[in-house]
């Protein structure tokens, strides 16, 4: 069907709980969604098929799964169940758009697709330092081996209760992730690469009245040790100012310095605010009716996988009630 004259209903870009949510409802509407999946490869930018949670361990807060999940697992099941109502999939990344007028174009490579709605589900991917150290985690979901970008995916898993563990970061993130961490952790250490944080002022205050919290000031991770034993035992700190370094021992570190949402291609087009979300109305609307967006990419705030699927299913409803109407030649309001 690529660069046919066919139109898509629906074309979905994007396969995390936001994307095959949509697939989920969009599917059993009988539009038939089709979804540039993102790909089997996924790496640091996490863009591929599943997105985030294939990086995760242990899910268990996502509703349904009184034992927990497996991410990589959940995203099997939603991909299967989205599968089971028809929906189609490109296993490979969009690469090009032109929402100028409809149907909408968008292609994978030389495919050109053509929709009367798109809904944008790209997601977003975890900043990462750099260090060889996170690269199991990139590759494979190694949260519970002691490397992780998610304390709240991560952070009750057994290999970190009652344990010494670091957050890299001075924004918000650190700081959130850094007070989730004490219900579980006997200390939490935020290394941060300044002296002074990034994160609003009641944050700050949160963190340094927190028995549990230590700061350290002027300092970055140089080396996280033992990732080839699949576990840390410590990381090597130098000092930003003097170039110093120690040895600190931990059982695990938590990288907290920011997230990017997967927004490049959209760029000059659809509306995204200084850090690239996507900015919506009425939830999920972007600034070009018949263009949706919902998940990570437009929610820089919960950024939970059952949030993601809410809004994945607003956006489906809503794609469905703007073809319906427009079918009966109603009038429609954006
Ligand atoms: P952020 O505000 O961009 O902070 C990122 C932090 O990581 C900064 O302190 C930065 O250091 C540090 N950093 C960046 N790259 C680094 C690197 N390569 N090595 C070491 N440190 C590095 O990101 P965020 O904390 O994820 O917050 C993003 C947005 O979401 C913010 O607007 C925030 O207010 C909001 N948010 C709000 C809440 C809340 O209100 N509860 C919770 C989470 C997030 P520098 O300071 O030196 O640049």
């Amino acid at each position: 069907m690529a660069s046919s004259d066919h139109v898509e209903k629906v074309l979905i870009i994007g396969s995390g709980p936001a994307g095959y949510t949509a697939a989920l409802y969009t599917s059993r509407a009988n539009l038939e969604p089709l979804m540039i999946d993102g790909g089997p490869g996924f790496g640091q930018t996490m863009q591929g098929q599943g997105g985030q949670l294939t990086i995760t361990t242990e899910v268990e807060n996502y509703p349904g799964f009184p034992e927990g999940v497996m991410g990589p697992e959940l995203m099997v099941k939603m991909r299967e169940q989205v599968a089971r109502f028809g929906t189609r999939f490109v296993e490979d990344m969009a690469t090009r758009i032109d929402f100028s007028q409809r149907p909408f174009k968008v292609w994978v490579n030389d495919d050109m697709y053509r929709a009367e709605t798109v809904i944008v589900a790209t997601g977003a991917a975890a900043k990462w330092i750099g260090l060889d150290a996170e690269k199991p985690v990139w590759e494979g979901g190694l949260g519970g081996a002691g490397v992780s970008a998610c304390a709240t995916c991560d952070g009750a898993l057994p290999a970190f209760r009652n344990k010494d563990l670091i957050v890299v970061g001075g924004g918000d993130t650190a700081v959130e992730e850094a007070m989730y961490l004490t219900h579980f952790a006997s200390s939490v250490a935020i290394v941060h690469r300044r002296d002074a944080l990034r994160a609003s002022k009641i944050m700050q205050k949160r963190a340094f009245d927190n028995p549990k919290i230590e700061m350290v000031w002027n300092s970055r991770i140089a080396e996280i040790h033992d990732p080839a034993a699949k576990r840390v035992s410590a990381v090597t700190l130098e000092d930003t100012v003097t170039g110093a370094r120690t040895v600190r021992a931990t059982s695990g570190v938590f990288i907290a310095i920011g997230h990017r949402p997967n927004s490049d291609l959209f760029k000059g087009i659809l509306d995204m605010d200084e850090n690239g979300y996507l900015t919506t109305h009425h939830e999920v609307r972007t600034n070009i009716p018949g263009v949706f967006a919902c998940g990570d990419v437009q929610d820089h705030e919960y950024r939970q996988a059952v949030t993601a699927a809410g809004s994945g299913c607003a956006a489906a409803i809503q794609a469905e009630r703007l073809l319906a109407a427009e079918e009966a030649g109603a009038e429609v309001t954006w």
